[in-house]
């Protein structure tokens, strides 16, 4: 079972990093991380998620109620649990209010990931999110059809959502979106980004199966101890790009050798 201490603190670095990023601001935002088969740990309501403590979060059960801690989970937490429903390999859900891909969320425009490389293969498609109530049952619901094939969601008019085998994978996904989102407008002001085309996307497409990113139907708890493995993905970043550098050497070769 992963250590309870150490998700604890995960959860408040992470917190602290995205709050730092502009990711999160004020009390937006919730994250939470699976503990076992029938316990999450989740970020408090009402709190801003750049200071939280440890003993703020809050254990919770798998239909959403605390079992433990003098805090309450977020009412958006309804949409966690949907995800962890139907992904067994999802051990941490990470929420927030990303200034850039979110403005893509309100105008109900997906953030194009097929237009770089390392988005393409890292992140995979986001799904755009039919827009609902935040925190009815609407979310989950909207959010439910998605799941399966994505690690990724704009959620219209309201945020995004990121999942991941562990919490700094969920994170760095969010980050990253973040980022793809600023690097799409980049390209609009310029004219439009230059679409990859078929073939080379397949290709990296192939890459990410092989890296295991695609969504699974094995358990994340069943990899031992991988939900509080610490920043697993920065190998996971640097083996990324080695092989689409590789993919785009050998086809640089073959167009010079024609
Ligand atoms: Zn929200």
């Amino acid at each position: 079972m992963p250590d309870e201490g150490r998700l604890r603190r995960d959860l408040c670095e992470i917190g602290r990093r995205m709050w730092m990023q502009g990711l999160v601001a004020a009390t937006d935002g919730n994250f939470s991380v699976r503990l076992s088969e029938q316990h999450l740990l989740a970020t408090p309501t009402g709190v801003n998620k750049g200071f939280m403590s440890p003993d703020e979060i809050v254990k919770i059960d798998m239909g959403g109620s605390p079992v433990e801690g003098f805090t309450r989970p977020s009412s958006e937490i309804k949409m966690h649990l949907a995800i962890y429903e139907r992904r067994p390999d999802v051990c941490a859900v990470v929420h927030g209010h990303p200034p850039t891909a979110t403005g893509f969320a309100a105008a109900r425009v997906p953030v194009p990931t097929e237009i770089l490389t390392e988005a393409h293969t890292f992140l995979g498609p986001v799904a755009l999110v039919e827009y609902a109530t935040p925190g009815s049952e609407g979310v989950p619901q909207a959010l439910a059809r998605h799941v399966k094939d994505h690690n990724l969601f704009l959620l219209e008019n309201h945020g995004a959502v990121a999942v991941g085998s562990d919490l700094f994978q969920a994170s760095y996904r969010l980050e990253a979106l973040e980022q793809s989102a600023k690097i799409a407008i980049t390209a609009r002001l310029l004219g439009g980004a230059h679409a990859i085309e078929q073939g080379e996307l397949a290709k990296l497409q192939q890459i990410r199966r092989e890296l295991g990113l695609l969504p699974s139907e094995e358990s994340c708890l069943a990899a031992g101890d991988s939900c509080g493995r610490p920043e697993p993905d920065e190998t996971l970043v640097a083996r990324i790009t080695e092989l689409v550098m590789e993919a785009l050497g050998e086809e640089r070769k073959v167009m010079g050798a024609g």
